[in-house]
């Protein structure tokens, strides 16, 4: 058996990570991955009438329980939510956290994305990837020899350009967990985005029906970014298979760190050869 892999996922708030790229984090998990979440806000400007510590302490429990759903470490950090900028105080945060966890593949935005903590995530991890390798940058955490691929998580963004996926991924048959996992956010989920989409009269109050309800939604979700890149699933896993993708997720290569040669493609996407 080759060693487990160890995916960092590097998001701007609880629940970016499992929506986006909550098939990837099952399938490693499922295969005996390690897996660890990070969001890099405390979530504690994302409610209508919660806000400051409070919040912050609800979102790190939903948080951790939403990692528990695939045994997986999800951690908060204390900047506040709606003020991250591309520090080189943050900068060398996510360098110590690549560091001590030595990630064989990160996934994080793309530094062009409509929230500004997100694109502050996706401009540090891109600053932080060749640092990671740089002896006099943060001489206390012991350098990597090597960067991680760092990957995308997929978005619907058209400019400066759409997403351009090199790795896409049936996440069918994980459905189910990544809506447990995104169901452990009420305060998301259930209260905060739906009222910031004027749809907070449409929320179930039973909690077997609004889970359904929050199914319905995901899966449109999920299935609109199987229609969209149909051509590269039916690429990946031939015609018979690649048409009826129920689910998909996709990940554009950073080309800022390590590249994705047939090695490390074999190496961290090893199911899609199965
Ligand atoms: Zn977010």
């Amino acid at each position: 058996m080759p060693d487990p892999l160890r995916l960092l996922i590097l998001g701007a708030h609880p629940d970016d990570a499992e929506y986006h790229a909550g098939g990837l984090a099952t399938i490693y998990r499922r295969l005996g991955h390690a897996v660890k979440m990070v969001s890099l806000t405390s979530g504690d400007a994302g409610h209508h009438e919660m806000r400051g510590p409070e919040l912050a302490d609800r979102r790190r429990r939903e948080a951790a329980a939403a990692g528990a759903v695939i045994g997986a470490e999800y951690v908060t950090w204390d900047n506040a939510d709606g003020f991250l900028q591309p520090t080189i105080e943050l900068r060398l945060a996510v360098i110590g956290e690549l560091r001590r966890f030595r990630p064989d593949l990160v996934l994080t935005h793309r530094p062009d994305d409509y929230h500004p903590d997100h694109r502050a995530v996706g401009n540090v991890v891109r600053d932080a990837s060749y640092m990671v390798t740089v002896p006099a940058i943060l001489p206390s955490e012991p350098i990597l020899r090597r960067d991680p691929v760092v990957a995308y998580m997929p978005d619907r963004f058209t400019k400066p350009y759409p997403l351009q996926p090199d790795v896409v991924i049936d996440v069918t048959e994980h459905f189910e967990t990544i809506v447990d996992m995104l169901a452990c956010h009420e305060s998301q989920f259930f209260e905060w985005l739906p009222f910031n989409r004027r749809a907070e009269g449409q929320v179930p109050r039973d909690p077997a029906v609004r889970r359904a309800w929050l199914r319905a939604w995901y899966a449109n979700h999920l299935h609109s970014a199987a229609e969209r890149w149909r051509p590269q699933l039916i690429e990946t896993y031939g015609p018979q298979r690649g048409e009826q993708i129920e689910f998909a997720e996709a990940y554009e290569i950073s080309e800022y760190a390590a590249p994705l040669d047939g090695e490390a493609r074999t190496r961290l996407f090893s199911f899609l050869s199965g």
